[in-house]
């Protein structure tokens, strides 16, 4: 069956229409709030590659990472995490920002969570600079829109790419919502700052994005973010209660990326309890898995909706809030 860009569209848009509504449009989860059970992987999923015997393969069930927002405070802070991600696969780099390439980038508030304007969120979580990247979704629509199989998600909920198998038709960029995939518009070799002879290069009319370093991760090393990043990113198994990264974030508030698609995204921020204004006549339960509040109330009254509203600068003009 062939599938052209306007069909895809057409069936995007109807996905979007059916599944919006049916999530929580904000989460916020608060320390003890954690809920960290695993979807049974789809049928069809591919499994995690085979181990190698002579090496310690670091596994999970559930691969999901923690971006501590309170310890990136400079850009240069996402940058020392970017540029080792950027050594480790051969990611090019090009001086024109529209054809560059990158796995982990710099971002505001504002372009990591569009639309989050909720009365708690502080000019403190707003001025820092965040690492986006590829979420890993748990119900990735870049894997429903690749025609040709070359982005699948593995059983340990790592989203993968078979460059082979990519026949650059864009498909899984456009259906992305957290544009966490990059095309290659030229030769990226060409434009490679120190090669890595251990990961392979990529072509011209290529896809590419995070893979959460499934490579290091088979050898049993974390991820060249996370030893860059100096504590600040911690990645483990979110399906196992007493995980590093599970005990993290069920100690601290965290924050997800446009919950309200349904995407089921596995990178988490924790932010400072003290950037978060407290709820004012409530105590919402914003865990979009639960039904009901500990109140026994349905959770739907307390949900709180993004809402486009005005901030004010610290001169006390007013700017735009949200995208
Ligand atoms: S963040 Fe984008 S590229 Fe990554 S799994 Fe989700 S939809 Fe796919
Ligand atoms: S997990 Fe690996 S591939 Fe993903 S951003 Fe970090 S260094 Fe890059």
């Amino acid at each position: 069956m062939t599938i052209n860009r306007r069909d895809f569209l057409k069936i995007a848009g109807i996905s979007a229409v059916l599944g919006f509504g049916e999530f929580t449009a904000y989460e916020l989860l608060r320390p003890g709030e954690l809920f960290a059970k695993t979807p049974a992987p789809p049928k069809g999923t591919a499994a995690a590659p085979p181990q190698d015997a002579g090496l310690r393969a670091l596994t999970a069930n559930r691969w999901a990472m923690a971006v501590d927002a309170r310890k990136f405070n400079s850009p240069e802070d996402v940058q020392k995490c970017s540029d080792a991600c950027k050594r480790t696969h051969n990611v090019p780099t090009f001086d024109d920002a529209r054809r560059d390439v990158n796995w982990l980038r710099t971002a505001t508030f504002d372009q990591t969570f569009p639309g989050l304007t909720d009365d708690r969120i502080t000019d403190a979580l707003i001025k820092k600079p965040y690492a986006a990247l590829c979420n890993h979704c748990g119900d990735p629509p870049c894997v429903r829109a690749c025609p040709t199989g070359a982005t699948f998600k593995r059983k340990d909920g790592i989203v993968a790419m078979d460059y082979h198998r990519c026949i650059g038709c864009r498909m899984c960029m456009a259906a992305c919502p957290y544009g966490a995939r990059s095309f290659n518009f030229s030769d990226p070799r060409e434009h490679i700052k120190e090669f890595n002879r251990e990961f392979p290069t990529r072509t011209k009319g290529v896809v590419e994005k995070c893979t959460f370093c499934s490579e290091r991760l088979q050898k049993g090393l974390l991820p060249a973010c996370v030893e860059a990043s100096g504590g600040a990113v911690t990645v483990g198994d979110i399906a196992d209660p007493k995980s590093e990264i599970s005990t993290l974030l069920a100690a601290n508030y965290s924050i997800r990326r446009r919950l309200e698609l349904g995407t089921e995204p596995g990178v988490y921020y924790i932010i400072a309890p003290d950037t978060v204004n407290p709820a004012e006549n409530s105590t919402p339960n914003f865990d979009k898995n639960s039904t009901r509040n500990s109140d026994g109330k349905s959770r739907k009254e307390n949900v709180v909706a993004p809402r486009r509203e005005e901030r004010k600068n610290s001169d006390g003009k007013s700017k735009k809030g949200g995208k």
